[in-house]
């Protein structure tokens, strides 16, 4: 049973009309799946309802065609067609006996409308704020445009109360909710009165609110999301013009919901931020208000949230990503279950769902995203299909995985793992600068293996296929990772580049092994574009190397742009003073120099170095997969059925999908599917396409 002193974390807290039964509190969390996939994200919200988080809220919903956000999938409520869908994530949040929020939204000048292609709408005359520089401007709002706003946003509120949510959200924050926008005077130069002094400026968030609790008329709570700092000094919305806000009419919503500047400062890695990193802002805030207020800040320490409660910092504890992570957080707090808390690692690949318009992913969580379309369930494995033994090979995350999900559903397994240490290259990359949380990976499975009496771990026990053969085991997974290439082949080089003999040429499997250059200078060459090279050169540069960092991208790490990443590993690029040459790439390596060529003009320049570290591609190793399938007639004699690659043993990618293959393998086993047919549940448009014609062709055309 869990301390009393965690008790004050369950007690309800009255949300105007509505009254939450704990204190947790799952924030507006966009999922990547929101209109297009309706049954998956009503049931990945219903899960975190299961799981005990009291308020479970949507992603944000536009509430009309002339704000939306095209390409991301977010929720609508434009029209009353809408509605359907939207309540059956209410009706499920219900059925687990957690109030439905839903974050309404009107995202004004950061939407480029390239689905309805009318004209976003913002305070003044501005290029939009979206973040791929689309070549769209929004028109400055008339006086009608803002009466139209207030009627569309009150209509929204009704079809939501019509779709069942208990708490209504205006959303004024992370520059994505266009209120924000005339709230900063980074963005409202306007001179009229809905411009200037921030009596002014608030005037249309005062609007709003007003509207929407008379609109509501009790049937529903209305609460109010706002950045608490724009982190722009006097440019922007600062903490004390928030707290003026809500000193002025701080009562008039039933909550406040308090986020920090744009969605990059407010949902920080853990690589550039601590736990509860907005605390300094949101301290001090509740006390001008009669209301609830909810903050977030990555908590995943029942320590941590108890302090947020105690010290009155907070009355609910908000959470997108650990509730994604752990959507049974809660539920382990009630009851004192601690060890089991799959804590969030704070990288996230959650967030990259959004950004790459598929449907969210997590790191630590393989089945977020999977409730409906697969069946999985975060807590729950359906039983082994037979009495079965299976040897994994391999304790990274996906062996680890793997045996975890296996062991649950029952079956009796065996892990051999080749070196001492567990954790694969979970447990190497954490060791690298900033990525001390992604431990979590590894210590939540062993935690939970430990728990598996029918799950056994052998190290420094590397496997051969004769061994594998000979132990009499039903299945193999072979989850034996991958090994980065020293031959520069990646996405620029697609065969081996010229690399002379008399260069030390260092792949980051050496450098996390612990082995350094003799010479101070370095050449690193990023062709991979994730963390991994911008991570090496920060190592390496602490270490007191001279770095070059070679990319063929114009940005260093550019795919982190899908983590929110990308402009703080610039700033640290350039504080630590490595050298960049950005869309550039190695032509050769030569026995003192490498080869740079300019990827657009091809101009190529020697960098001299003394030692060359390439972070390129990677290959599987798939060498005892391969062995043990050259050796398939022996299979049925030593009683194997299957021999399966798993993860990056098979296609090298992030510890994100090597987990979630680990568990795909664990949840696969048994089933006698045809790999001709979708291995999930989708959802396809209802067709209302109409032949009639609308009007007739003019005569002679
Ligand atoms: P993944 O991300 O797919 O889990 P990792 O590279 O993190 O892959 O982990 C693979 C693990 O498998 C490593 O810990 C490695 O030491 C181990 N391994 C590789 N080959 C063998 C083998 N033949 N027998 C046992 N363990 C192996
Ligand atoms: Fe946390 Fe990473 Fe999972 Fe997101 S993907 S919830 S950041 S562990």
């Amino acid at each position: 049973m869990r301390d009393p002193r965690f008790d004050i974390l369950f007690e309800p807290v009255q949300i105007g009309p509505r009254v939450a039964r704990n204190r947790f509190f799952q924030v507006p969390q966009c999922s990547g799946m929101g209109y297009r996939d309706v049954s998956s994200h009503a049931e990945m919200r219903a899960t975190k309802a299961e799981g005990g988080w009291a308020v479970v809220c949507t992603e944000q919903a536009e509430i009309h065609h002339s704000s939306e956000i095209t390409p991301f999938i977010e929720q609508r409520i434009w029209d009353d067609i809408d509605v359907p869908a939207l309540a059956l994530t209410a009706e499920r949040v219900h059925d687990h006996g957690s109030l439905a929020a839903i974050e309404l939204c009107y995202n004004g000048m950061n939407g480029s409308n390239f689905f309805s292609r009318v004209a976003p709408m913002g305070p003044v005359n501005l290029p939009v704020a979206a973040f791929t520089n689309d070549p769209v401007q929004a028109r400055a709002m008339t006086i009608d445009d803002i009466a139209d706003l207030r009627r569309w946003h009150r209509r929204a509120v009704r079809r939501s109360i019509d779709a069942g949510f208990d708490l209504i959200y205006v959303y004024a924050g992370h520059a994505l909710g266009g209120i924000h926008h005339f709230l900063s005077p980074r963005y409202n130069h306007r001179t009229d009165h809905y411009g200037g002094g921030l009596e002014n400026r608030s005037r249309l968030l005062r609007e709003m609110l007003e509207d929407s609790v008379e609109e509501a008329n009790g049937e529903a709570a209305i609460g109010c999301r706002i950045s608490v700092d724009e982190l722009l000094g006097d440019g922007g919305i600062q903490r004390e013009d928030v707290a003026e806000i809500i000193s002025m009419y701080g009562d008039v919503p039933d909550l406040w919901d308090f986020v920090l500047g744009s969605w990059e400062a407010d949902s920080v890695t853990s690589r550039f931020g601590p736990e509860a990193g907005q605390e300094s802002y949101v301290r001090g805030l509740k006390d001008l208000t009669s209301k609830p207020v909810v903050g977030v800040g990555r908590f995943t320490s029942p320590e941590t949230m108890l302090r947020m409660v105690r010290e009155g910092v907070l009355d609910f504890i908000g959470a997108a990503r650990p509730s994604i992570a752990d959507p049974f957080l809660p539920k382990k707090i009630e009851e004192g279950r601690m060890e089991d808390i799959r804590e969030c690692i704070g990288c996230n690949i959650c967030v990259s769902g959004d950004f790459t318009m598929s449907p969210v992913r997590c790191t630590q969580n393989p089945s977020m995203g999977e409730e409906w379309r697969r069946g999985w369930h975060p807590e729950y494995l359906r039983a082994k299909h037979a009495d079965q033994r299976v040897l994994v090979v391999g304790a990274g995350p996906a062996g680890l995985e793997a045996a975890q999900s296996l062991g649950k559903r029952g079956y009796e397994v065996v892990v051999t793992e080749a070196t001492r240490n567990l954790g694969g290259r979970v447990a190497l990359e954490a060791r690298l600068p900033g990525l001390a949380a992604w431990i979590r990976v590894l210590d939540y499975r062993v935690e939970q293996i430990d728990q598996l009496d029918n799950v056994e771990i052998y190290r420094e026990s590397e496997i051969t296929a004769e061994e594998a053969l000979g132990y009499g085991f039903d299945h193999v997974a072979v989850a034996t990772g991958s090994t980065w290439r020293n031959d520069g082949v990646g996405r620029w080089h697609t065969s081996p580049m010229p690399v002379h003999g008399d260069m030390a040429v260092f792949t980051p499997d050496d450098l996390m092994a612990g082995l350094r250059p003799e010479g101070r200078r370095i050449v690193l060459f990023d062709d991979d574009h994730y963390y991994m090279g911008g991570v090496l050169a920060e190592l390496l540069v602490t270490e007191g190397f001279e770095v070059h960092l070679v990319t063929p991208s114009p940005l260093v790490s550019s795919w982190t742009v899908n983590t929110l990443e990308i402009d703080r590993i610039q700033t640290r690029i350039r504080e630590l003073g490595i050298t960049q040459h950005l869309s550039t790439t190695v032509d050769s390596v030569a026995a003192d120099h490498v080869v740079g060529s300019d990827m657009y003009t091809h101009d190529t320049r020697p960098i001299e170095c003394d030692a060359a570290v390439l972070v390129t591609g990677r290959l599987p190793n798939e060498q005892l997969a391969v062995d043990l399938r050259a050796r398939s007639d022996e299979w049925a004699d030593n009683g194997l059925f299957s021999v399966t690659a798993v993860a990056d043993a098979l296609a090298p990618s992030t510890i994100a999908a090597a987990v979630w293959d680990g568990r795909r393998f664990a949840e696969d086993l048994g089933e006698t599917r045809s790999v001709d047919d979708s291995p999930f549940k989708r959802e396809v448009v209802h067709i209302v396409h109409s032949k009639a014609r609308q009007f007739a062709p003019t005569e002679g055309t």
